[in-house]
């Protein structure tokens, strides 16, 4: 391991962000400055899941018994409900397929999620209120990057965590585009909208109806209440005393057209309502309403030192629960190969970043998408449910085709690979 020491700046203070910030503090020959807009880490009221792969990156990072204090239940190998799918579009539903899974589908209050990644951040790292507006390669090699108030920094590499409309990939594509006259990347900048709503809330477990006269099935296990170009997604966090739901609503022919409004806006709980007239009636409360897009598949997440993390790489549909999941793997695995990389040789690192984790990332978004329209009956399996309830099944499979510590060696023999390759170029030029 090298004793040198370069510098990264991670963009973003999200749930990437910070993993990464927290997994690289351990590797001291790198500097790490963590640049966040925002004046403080905060994420919206609402629940994130996780499945067993992410957990196991946890436990990784030494992080799971942080973790494990904020979960809705003590994570357990032993196999439990990941979803429970109904009928839901009439006044009786009725259960058509249960997913179930080692660990199940491990849930949390987002803002404790958020907080057990800060808590484990050494002090000086973090600087707030610091909006990326720019960064610029300088003859050096070095990153100069420039913030909206006007106060700049540098870096060796810069990390883009800053969300699914991210400045940095913004950057990235144009200067691409540009440099290899390849108009069609500015079209990869913009987040696209899937045609989809999601409202979005929290309800206190107390004010939950029991049904006949049992205590309601969002507290026995997570959710999945299916309907014709609908659905909502409904489970427990914050050890039961909260249920959070998220309710969606498609029109396939606004996919890809322009949302026409802010993404994320209140609304009244009689547009849910309304919006889910003639459901069975199991969901209430203050809701949110939110656009939900998503991003096309790009050809790559890293330039020279530049690099793109999470939702800025990848932001894709929630109907898997897998964009945190998908960051935080993005954060283990680009932590690892910059841990055993030295300040001379990161665009290795960054090499085997990008190999290992974009087929992967790509591949999720597109599974979740798939996955919203087979919970709403849009997929070629329309409402068959013998074989939609085996294709929901199979789009989880990418929680166990690979483990995490195997990606991290697949990572770690493509870092390998290509130092020899470079060493054996050196010597043929001497
Ligand atoms: C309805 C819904 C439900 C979801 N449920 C789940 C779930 O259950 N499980 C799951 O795994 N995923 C879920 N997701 C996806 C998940 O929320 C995201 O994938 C994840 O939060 C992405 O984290 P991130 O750090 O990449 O980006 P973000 O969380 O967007 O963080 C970006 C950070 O960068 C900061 N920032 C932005 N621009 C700048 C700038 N220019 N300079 C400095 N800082 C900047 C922001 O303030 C923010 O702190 C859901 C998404 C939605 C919409």
């Amino acid at each position: 391991m090298s004793t040198k020491s370069f510098r990264v700046a991670i963009c973003g203070g999200g749930i990437g962000g910070l993993c990464l910030a927290v997994a690289l503090s351990k590797h001291t020959h790198i500097q790490v400055d963590l640049y966040e807009g925002a004046e403080r880490f905060k994420e919206v009221g609402a629940g994130v899941m996780i499945w067993s792969r992410t957990w196991r990156i946890l436990e990784l990072l030494g992080l799971a018994p942080h973790f494990a204090k904020v979960a809705d239940t003590q994570p357990d190998p032993a196999v439990a409900p990941g979803f429970e799918y109904r009928r839901s579009d009439r006044q009786e539903g009725f259960e058509w397929k249960l997913v179930a899974m080692p660990y199940g589908c491990i849930r949390f209050h987002r803002a404790h999620f958020l907080d057990a990644f800060a808590e484990r951040l050494p002090t000086g790292i973090a600087h707030f209120r610091k909006r990326l507006a720019s960064y610029e390669k300088q003859d050096s090699g070095e990153i100069a990057l420039t913030f909206v108030d006007g106060t700049s920094a540098m870096c060796d590499l810069l990390v883009g965590c800053d969300g699914i409309k991210s400045v940095v990939r913004a950057q990235m594509l144009r200067v691409k585009a540009k440099e290899e006259a390849q108009p069609g990347l500015l079209d990869l900048i913009e987040p696209k909208w899937t045609g989809t709503i999601a409202y979005r809330g929290l309800i206190p477990s107390t004010n939950l109806p029991r049904i006949d006269g049992a205590r309601h099935r969002t507290l026995a296990s997570p959710m999945m209440y299916c309907g014709q170009n609908k659905h909502l997604v409904a489970y427990s966090i914050s050890q039961g005393n909260i249920v959070n739901f998220v309710a969606f609503a498609s029109d396939l022919n606004k996919k890809n057209t322009a949302y026409g409004a802010e993404w994320v806006t209140d609304c009244s709980k009689d547009e849910v309502l309304e919006c889910f007239g003639g459901w069975e009636r199991e969901r209430e409360e203050k809701p949110t309403k939110w656009g939900i897009h998503h991003l096309e598949e790009l050809p790559f997440f890293v330039t020279d030192r530049v690099v793109l993390l999470g939702d800025a790489a990848h932001g894709m549909s929630p109907h898997l629960g897998a964009g945190a999941g998908q960051a935080i793997e993005d954060a283990y695995i680009l932590a690892h190969v910059l841990g055993a990389a030295a300040a001379d040789r990161f665009d290795a690192a960054l090499e085997a970043y990008q190999q290992t984790r974009l087929p992967v990332a790509n591949h999720v978004l597109r599974s979740s998408y798939e996955s919203g329209n087979m919970y709403e009956f849009n997929s070629p399996f329309g409402d068959e449910y013998s074989a939609l309830g085996p294709a929901i099944q199979h789009q989880w499979d990418f929680l166990t085709e690979s483990t995490p510590e195997g990606e991290a060696e697949k990572a770690m023999g493509i870092l390998r690979s290509l130092e020899r390759e470079r060493i054996n170029q050196n010597r043929a030029r001497l």
